[in-house]
């Protein structure tokens, strides 16, 4: 089934205790659609490059099955470039430098091939442009999931509301969840973010895992224990990747589903962090990514439990 991603698409510089890089390809559409093209092999992309970015990179996207007519090159413009430095833990950044150039004046332009898309995964990107995407298409999607950040929570969040008042499936780390809701606890704060529009939320965090929340059901999918987390930017972007590509690919919205697709976004997730950028995601095969959710599948081993009970 079809999936159209809209997010930005950039350059990013990255310091963590490990190293650091001068300006490598990134970007929250990047990280998703590489990501969802492990399961979805037809989806498409809107949004905005300079004439600065290499077309290799454009290039090698549509060498993975994402149709790239929707992504604007605005020839005289710079791209987005964004660099953050990561504190010991990892777990925690700073964001040094926003540069927004095209990202800017960005006006989604949806080509009218994207038009019957039947998923629509909305990255992190301003909450007007997000609502105008979802506007433009003519027909609503079957399912339309989001992420959003902190950066919109405090300086848009009017406009963040009415965007989340039309998707289905919000994606968000429990730092945001609780910012968004106003609650400390994470059930407390899914309950008053999903009564602001999505159905379904989910909670991610970090190395501790990720909540899906759907009326009174829970879900919970840990993260892989890894050895090293080298660089931890993108993994949020590519974990949705991995999720909303499995569903689209499946095209099956059940809860049930859903689990599985959360399964699929984490081991995908734990890739990306292995090495700097887009790098792993870009080095690694389906197989690798199936390895990996059979890993998962051993670490939640309940079966002997079944005995005490
Ligand atoms: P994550 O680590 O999942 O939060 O995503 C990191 C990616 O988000 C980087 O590759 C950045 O280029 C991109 N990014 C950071 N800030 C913004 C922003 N304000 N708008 C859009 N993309 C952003």
């Amino acid at each position: 089934m079809s999936l159209l991603t809209v997010g930005s698409v950039a350059f990013d510089a990255i310091e963590t205790p490990f190293g650091k890089t001068d300006k490598i390809i990134g970007g929250a559409g990047t990280f998703i659609a590489l990501s969802s093209s492990f399961y979805c092999a037809n989806q498409q992309i809107v949004s905005v490059v300079g004439g600065d970015f290499p077309s290799e990179m454009i290039g090698l996207l549509e060498s993975k099955g994402v149709d790239t007519k929707g992504l604007q090159i605005k020839k005289d413009e710079k791209t987005f470039f964004w660099s953050g430095k990561y504190h010991n833990d990892m777990n925690t950044r700073d964001t040094l430098v926003t540069e927004l150039n095209v990202l800017g004046t960005f006006d989604p332009v949806i080509p009218a091939e994207y038009q019957n898309t039947k998923y629509l995964m909305l990255g992190n990107l301003s909450p007007q442009v997000q609502k105008l995407v979802i506007e433009r298409l003519e027909k609503r999607p079957k399912l339309i999931a989001m992420d959003t950040m902190n950066f919109w929570m405090d300086i848009a969040m009017d406009d963040l509301k009415q965007t989340l008042a039309l998707v289905d499936v919000l994606i968000i780390n429990d730092e945001e969840a609780r910012q968004l809701s106003q609650e400390y606890s994470l059930v407390k704060a899914s309950r008053v973010i999903r009564a602001m529009g999505p159905k379904y939320l989910i909670i991610k965090k970090g190395e501790h895992g990720a909540l899906l929340f759907y009326n009174e059901k829970v879900f919970f999918a840990p993260a892989l224990p890894l050895e090293e987390v080298f660089d931890p930017t993108g993994a949020g972007d590519t974990f949705a990747g991995g999720f909303i590509g499995y569903l689209a690919a499946t095209d099956d919205i059940s809860f049930e589903n859903m689990k599985r697709a959360i399964i699929a976004g984490s081991a995908l997730a734990s890739y990306c962090v292995e090495k700097f950028g887009t790098e792993r995601l870009t080095e690694i095969s389906k197989a690798d990514v199936e390895a990996r959710i059979e890993q998962f599948v051993a670490l939640t081993d309940f079966s002997a439990v079944e005995k005490i009970i």
